[in-house]
């Protein structure tokens, strides 16, 4: 059972001690308080796990900051929206906003190689309003002789160059618990010039001690990426795990699933399920078209696959665009095949523009067709 407070509710007033009281008063029952921070307001949620079938959602109601409440079902008890449309969602991570209604770009490079392709990527950044960037510095290899990322090694230039390029946040994978201390206590060293969401792959999605570490701390939001050969529902779970060991601040993200059906890209591009995850869940949905594509073909006119894929996942419905550039990708040390080059940032990011109006136009559709719900 989800009981949602009135807008800005004060945990200082009378009516929140009297809400909180009588809730956790309550016998078998676990609560877990949880603020959504929407763009103009901030509504508390307070989860209420254990014999909830028992309790009267009307007595609950009438507690003096109680707006609503809704039952759940049993799956994404906290993530998911329970058929509610009214559900609100959303989170704000050091000056950014992040809901299933709007948009981020983080483009950057796929691994950390030198910092003069850092300094590169993060002005060009920059001088095309960028505030977000994805830079790798742990890298999960297929093969165990390939780079493996500079880790901890590359933070401090990577963080002090976000620093100098006004980058806000940095999408970075972590594949240990041990990385996440590291990136804590480089940002803490250098006085925090940046901020770091971070990125679960698809192959640790499944790792559920790597996800309740990370859900057990709130500093940092966290990305994590569809697992590409497990079923949707399966990886929605993983994103409830972070979620129940209290981070729900999570941006599910597809990335693509490995069959070998996908040729010729390098995996199945999936961002036809975007409307689908918005419908069963509250999380902001990211697009990775670099993953899912794989390289830098393009269409008879000259517009890259990546693009198209881009587009796809933006005109429907997309709120978050995870994609690899690299300043001289031939020279990258991880997926430099599929890297857009610096000089095609400013396209690229007035392309998904296009599509993001096109997406808000068939939004503006409905009201202009509106027909009773059946
Ligand atoms: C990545 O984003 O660099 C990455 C390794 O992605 P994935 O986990 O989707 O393979
Ligand atoms: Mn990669």
């Amino acid at each position: 059972m989800i009981v949602i407070l009135n807008p800005n509710t004060d945990e200082s007033s009378e009516e929140f001690k009297e809400t909180w009281d009588y809730l956790n008063s309550l016998e078998n029952i676990r609560t877990q308080k949880h603020i959504v921070q929407g763009k103009f307001q901030s509504l508390t949620e307070i989860y209420l796990f254990g014999d909830t079938a028992a309790l009267s959602k009307e007595a609950i109601e009438v507690l003096p900051a109680v707006d609503r409440v809704v039952r759940i079902s049993q799956e994404y008890r906290i993530l998911g929206r329970h058929k509610d449309n009214k559900l609100s969602t959303g989170f704000n991570y050091n000056g950014v906003h992040f809901d299933q209604d709007n948009l981020n770009i983080f483009a950057g490079l796929c691994a950390v190689d030198n910092k003069e392709h850092v300094e590169k990527m993060m002005k060009a950044l920059k001088e095309n309003g960028q505030v977000c960037t994805r830079m790798g510095a742990y890298k999960p290899r297929t093969n165990p002789y390939s780079f493996q990322g500079h880790g901890k090694t590359c933070l401090p230039y990577v963080f002090e160059l976000a620093g100098k390029y006004s980058i806000k946040v940095i999408a970075m994978e972590i594949t240990h618990e041990s990385h996440v201390d590291e990136i804590d206590n480089a940002l803490e060293k250098m006085g925090r010039p940046t901020g770091v969401m971070l990125q679960i792959g698809t192959r640790n999605i499944q790792n559920f001690e790597l996800l309740k570490v990370i859900g057990r701390q709130n500093e940092y939001p966290v990305l994590l990426k569809r697992g590409f050969g497990i079923t949707l529902n399966e990886s929605l779970n993983a994103a409830e795990y972070l979620a129940s060991e209290g981070n729900a601040n999570v941006v599910f993200c597809l990335r693509g699933m490995k069959t070998s059906f996908s040729e010729p890209h390098r995996n199945m591009v999936d961002f036809s399920v975007v409307p689908a995850i918005k419908r069963l869940t509250r999380m902001p949905v990211c697009i990775d078209p670099s993953h899912s594509v794989g390289s830098r073909e393009a269409d008879p006119k000259g517009i890259l696959d990546v693009f198209h894929a881009t587009a796809q996942g933006v005109i429907a419905g997309a709120n978050m665009v995870l994609v690899d550039f690299h300043p001289n990708p031939v020279k990258a040390l991880v997926d430099g095949p599929q890297a857009l080059l610096l000089e095609e940032l400013p396209r690229f990011l007035e392309d998904v523009q296009i599509a993001r109006e096109a997406y808000e136009k068939r939004v503006k559709l409905l009201d202009k067709y509106k027909v009773k719900s059946v």
